[in-house]
């Protein structure tokens, strides 16, 4: 082997529902930076929700994606079956001391939020069980209470800001620096209580072990990028190069969902929509 390692580029969905345009987007891209580039293009499976992921989805996505004219290197990846790698992230930032149990139910959250909402537009966690008694904690995990673990914010941007011996924590978007400020989510949620990871860690955690390289997803995971890149400066891991694609947009201008079936690829492929018109639709050229 000789010369620069090829480019690595992937496209992540999660089956909990059917591809719509704004996948179709993200999918076509990618695909095509990874062609342009000379780069591998992989397929990664975000099952981490075992309640809400199925396997008539998972199928969906393989055939939707065969429709759009896209193909991805084997095997594919499924992150229901990595838990035990989360599981060791976690564990490292637990060691770290910039994990913490959570017990408090999301009405207990809600009830005691100041009024400001995280980037998702939830309400910042208000730091309930930051720092509380190591004894209430254990009489919580002995009653059997689920808990989550969250992470100790600034804590961790004062680690980070020390590995990087800078304060100004950034990522790289279409070649520019962009101020990453993790702060914004408050002490996230990075390991959830009903499944042992959450998309934050697994994702990051995933792209590094595949060597992804560039990563490339809608606008709406902007402010989740600058977590990203928080975790990844605080686990060691490699950065990725980021691009943020603008999202598609129904009739009425609202961003597009899961749960719109109407607009779902699968939708439109039944109604005789072509590829072509998928394309020409997304704004991109044919
Ligand atoms: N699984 C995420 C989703 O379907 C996307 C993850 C990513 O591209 O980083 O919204």
């Amino acid at each position: 082997m000789s010369g620069n390692p090829r480019p690595v580029f992937r496209f992540a969905p999660s089956p909990n529902g059917e591809l719509h345009l704004g996948h179709a987007l993200s999918a076509l891209t990618c695909f095509s930076q990874a062609q342009e580039a000379g780069g591998r293009f992989l397929l990664r499976i975000e099952d981490i929700d075992i309640a809400r992921s199925r396997p008539e989805y998972v199928q969906g996505i393989f055939d939707d994606l065969t429709w759009l004219g896209l193909s991805w290197e084997e095997p594919v990846v499924y992150q229901s079956q990595r838990f035990d790698v989360y599981r060791e992230a976690a564990g490292r930032l637990r060691a770290m001391g910039l994990l913490y149990p959570c017990f408090a139910t999301r009405s207990e959250i809600e009830a005691a939020a100041t009024g400001v909402s995280d980037p998702d537009g939830a309400p910042l966690y208000p730091g309930l069980w930051r720092g509380r008694p190591e004894a209430e904690v254990r009489r919580h995990q002995a009653e059997g209470t689920p808990y989550a673990l969250r992470l100790d914010m600034a804590a961790a941007v004062r680690i980070a800001a020390g590995r990087l011996e800078s304060a100004l924590l950034t990522f790289r978007e279409d070649g520019q620096e962009v101020e990453a400020a993790p702060e914004r989510w408050g002490d996230a949620v990075i390991v959830r209580k009903d499944t042992p990871t959450s998309y934050h860690l697994a994702v990051v955690v995933d792209d590094a072990w595949q060597g992804v390289t560039h990563v490339t997803r809608g606008r709406d995971l902007f402010a989740a990028t600058g977590l990203h890149r928080l975790l990844q400066v605080l686990l060691g891991l490699p950065e990725p190069a980021y691009r943020h694609h603008p999202l598609v947009m129904d009739e009425e201008g609202q961003k597009l969902s899961k749960s719109a079936r109407h607009t779902s690829l699968r939708a439109l492929r039944e109604q005789g929509m072509t590829r072509e018109q998928v394309i020409s639709r997304i704004g991109l050229a044919g």
